[in-house]
């Protein structure tokens, strides 16, 4: 099969860099964003720009998003000039953005009366997953397109797994960010804990993360934690947009998620105390204000 052109739209933390390493890799790229720096930087490193997602689907036939929220990838797809006003039969879309499963789907289902082949393929590894080509792709859509399109995904990421029908990526998703969410408030509530408590924080990232607590969030953010950085990253606001789709999902499903619920209302007071902006991790500031303690090195 020849090689396809492909279209990029979305280049924040991670469609930049996810850019990069099609181009890299060889690809011709012609890319969008409404952040005229970020398209500037990208075209720099060897992309086309298109001024539309529709002409972005007029010049390729492979075309990924990369946006924050589904009513992002609604209108992108969807709307004025989107992407379904610019595609061929045979085309392939592939929305890589975390999106409500109801929202994939009902896109999915709109472009295919075009012929479009679409799959869902959210990602997991953050903004480090994504610089180091090192993300984990959850995939839902057909057998056919997906194999496809893995060549294209191995450039991006390594675990990469069709888990079902359309949406399915989007569900599996969904399952990631409760497990995210959790951890990152248990470990903050560890933290606080073990700082009120008098312990120095880092040495309780240290000895932890060789043991079972060990996890992602010990590992990856477990130092900057506690020296206050909280740089995004995946941020709270993003984090908080994910928790929403789950709660939705739950209720879709009628599956109560007790646990979920309270660190979503964690998440919702970062939000209120105007801390969206920061890592997700930085959901610590919020345990310590609970605590009246900080936990960092320093403090
Ligand atoms: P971001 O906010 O940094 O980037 C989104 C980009 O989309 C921006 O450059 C923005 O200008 C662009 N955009 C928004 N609306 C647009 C439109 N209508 N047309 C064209 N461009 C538009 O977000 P991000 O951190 O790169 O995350 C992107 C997606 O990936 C989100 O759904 C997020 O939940 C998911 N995700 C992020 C991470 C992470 O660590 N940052 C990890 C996994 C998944």
């Amino acid at each position: 099969m020849a090689k396809h052109t492909i279209g990029f739209i979305g280049l924040g933390i991670m469609g930049r860099p996810m850019a990069r390493h099609l181009l890299e890799a060889g690809y011709e790229l012609v890319v969008h964003d409404v952040d005229r720096n970020a398209v500037a930087e990208i075209v720099g490193a060897g992309a086309a720009e298109a001024h539309s997602p529709g002409e972005v689907a007029r010049k390729t036939s492979l075309i990924i998003t990369m946006l924050p929220d589904s009513p992002d990838v609604e209108a992108v797809a969807l709307g004025e000039d989107g992407i379904i006003a610019g595609v061929s039969a045979g085309d392939i879309h592939v929305d890589m953005s975390t999106i409500a499963p109801s929202v994939a789907v009902k896109v999915s289902q709109a472009l295919a009366e075009k012929g479009v082949k679409c799959l869902d393929a959210p990602v997991s590894g953050g903004d480090v997953g994504a610089r180091n080509a090192t993300l984990s792709i959850m995939v839902g859509g057909e057998q056919e397109t997906f194999d496809e399109v893995l060549p294209v995904f191995q450039i991006m990421g390594k675990n990469i797994v069709l888990c079902g029908p359309s949406g399915a990526g989007q569900t599996v998703k969904a399952c990631n960010q409760v497990l995210v969410a959790v951890t990152i408030a248990g470990v903050s509530e560890a933290l606080v804990l073990g700082a009120k408590a008098g312990v120095d924080p880092q040495k309780i990232v240290q000895v932890l993360g060789g043991g079972l607590a060990r996890c992602g969030i010990l590992e990856n953010r477990g130092e900057r934690m506690v020296n206050g950085d909280f740089d995004p990253g995946f941020r709270i606001r993003l984090h908080y947009k994910d928790l929403n789709i789950v709660m939705q999902t739950g209720n879709d499903f009628q599956v109560p998620l007790p646990v979920t619920g309270i660190v979503h209302e964690l998440f919702n007071t970062a939000m209120s105390k105007d801390r969206g902006e920061l890592d997700h991790s930085g959901l610590l500031t919020v345990l310590e204000d609970l605590a009246g303690k900080e936990a960092r090195t320093s403090a």
